[in-house]
């Protein structure tokens, strides 16, 4: 059992209409749909995830979609950016992908040693591509490889430092430009957290980061870091089944929602690898309400995956 988090399982998300979402994220970044379902908690929505081939953790992010969500704006105690990891020689061809498609970027800058392209999704959420050195993974061309990491605004960053270091077992890595670095030991994807300073509030809605989620590798491990969660004053929920993986969550003392999620059983719990995405998936328990639920969600479109 390790007693240290390797990095980032999921990062979730509230976005606008799910076709735009889709087109967005399947169409033009070429990731791959690995999971469609509902919310859990609001069955009425769906619940899309992205991520690579196999839908490993480290490489997914999902969204809720509402047609008519409220566009937010990131601010403290939120989430401010969601980076991907991209082959250090491909930035150039991202760059002219996003232009052909009409899309808007910011001029590349450099953050501990990497050049990053900042851009924002059609609801206005915050991504950005870094040129990773060591960017890791199996697949060819401008594929996007995994997460690199996220950026938390924070009123008062050293709490949540002090988190991720005495709890996590993530280490300092450096101060660059009032950003502060923090790398969970290992090469796992997506094991970056970066800590900005702000007092300025956010207000949550389309465009914005809902929760972040760490890795457990299995649910004994889960458990044991729900009581050392305790031990360190937060408040945790209780376990539960998220069909594709387990959870708790927590507001760390920033405010971000953590979740720490279990690596199994994964996304081809109730399909198979090489029909991932395709079918409306509901957990057990909504079975029974599938021709209502699926009467109620529009209809979704699935693009062929950009640069496949
Ligand atoms: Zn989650």
């Amino acid at each position: 059992m390790s007693d240290r988090i390797p990095g980032l399982h999921h990062v979730t998300a509230i976005a606008g209409p799910p076709q735009r979402n889709v087109d967005f994220y399947v169409g033009l970044l070429g990731l791959r749909l690995v999971k469609k379902t509902v919310n859990f908690d609001d069955p009425g929505t769906y619940h899309l995830y992205y991520g690579d081939e196999a839908g490993r953790p480290g490489t997914i992010l999902t969204f809720f979609p509402w047609a008519h969500a409220v566009p937010g704006k990131a601010g403290s105690g939120m989430t401010s950016e969601t980076a991907f990891s991209i082959p250090a020689d491909t930035l150039d061809a991202w760059k002219q992908r996003l232009a052909a498609a009409g899309h808007a970027f910011d001029a590349p800058t450099e953050r501990f040693g990497e050049r990053v392209l900042a851009f924002r999704d059609p609801d206005g959420l915050p991504l950005a591509f870094v040129a990773h050195l060591v960017a890791q993974g199996a697949v060819d061309g401008e594929a996007i490889r995994s997460f690199h990491s996220v950026t938390l605004r924070l009123a008062a960053p050293a709490q949540t430092a002090r988190l991720l270091t005495d709890l996590f077992g993530y280490e300092a890595a450096g101060e660059e430009d009032g950003r502060l670095r923090f790398h969970a030991p290992g090469q796992a994807p997506g094991n970056i957290i970066d800590l900005v300073a702000s007092e300025a509030r956010g207000r949550p809605g389309a465009g914005t980061v809902h929760h972040i989620a760490f890795r457990a590798h299995d649910e004994a491990e889960q458990l044991a870091w729900r009581e050392k969660v305790r031990s360190f004053g937060l408040f945790v929920t209780e376990v539960k089944d998220r069909n594709y993986f387990r959870s708790i969550y927590f507001r760390e003392p920033g405010g971000v929602l953590f979740e720490i999620a279990t690596d199994p059983p994964g996304f081809t719990a109730d399909e198979p690898a090489d029909a991932l995405g395709t079918h409306l998936k509901l957990p057990p328990w909504l079975e029974p309400r599938r021709a209502q639920l699926e009467a109620q969600l529009p209809p979704l479109r699935i693009p062929e995956m950009a640069g496949r």
